[in-house]
């Protein structure tokens, strides 16, 4: 988190193709790949974690609203 790293990863030639980041698209770093930064990183996992539980649930309650209707 310091400001130094962002300055010494930006020097560093990439040794494979850089790769968009998925969040941003700005290039990504060899710290945090495929990422550009912690924080891209941080908002692709919160965003992960929230529809990995939201899809199992949309399912079932669409069923379960009709079974209920009488
Ligand atoms: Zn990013």
């Amino acid at each position: 988190m310091s400001q130094g790293d962002e300055q010494r990863t930006a020097k560093v030639e990439p040794l494979r193709k850089a790769r968009p980041c998925p969040e941003c698209r700005r290039p990504s770093t060899r710290d945090n790949y495929p990422f550009c930064s912690d924080r891209c990183r941080n908002l692709d996992l919160s965003r992960w974690l929230k529809g990995s539980y939201a899809i199992p649930v949309a399912d079932d309650e669409s069923k379960a609203d009709d079974d209920y209707r009488d």
